[in-house]
C-alpha cells in the first residue's frame, strides 16, 4: 500500500474555433464557423464575411484559404 500511481489524465480538447489573420484588415480575428451545411468565414474586426457550402474532408483552414483568395480578388 501507499504506492501512488500517477494517472495520466488526458485532456480532451474541444475543437475551438481557430482564429486566423484577416486578409482585409490584417488582424487575427477571422473565424471559421460550420453550421448546418454552411461554412461562414468572417472577420470580427472589419466585418468581412464569406459563406461557403460545407464539403466533407475540408478543414477550417481550407475555407480560410478560400476566404483569403476571394477577399484578395475583391470578390
Ligand atoms: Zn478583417
Amino acid at each position: 500500500m501507499g504506492r501512488r500511481k500517477r494517472k495520466v489524465i488526458r485532456v480532451v480538447k474541444k475543437r475551438l474555433p481557430k482564429v486566423y489573420t484577416c486578409p482585409n484588415c490584417g488582424y487575427v480575428a477571422v473565424r471559421v464557423v460550420v453550421k448546418k451545411g454552411k461554412v461562414t468565414v468572417s472577420c470580427g474586426r472589419c466585418g468581412e464575411k464569406k459563406e461557403y457550402e460545407f464539403e466533407k474532408g475540408l478543414d477550417p483552414i481550407d475555407y480560410y484559404n478560400r476566404f483569403v483568395d476571394d477577399v484578395s480578388k475583391g470578390a
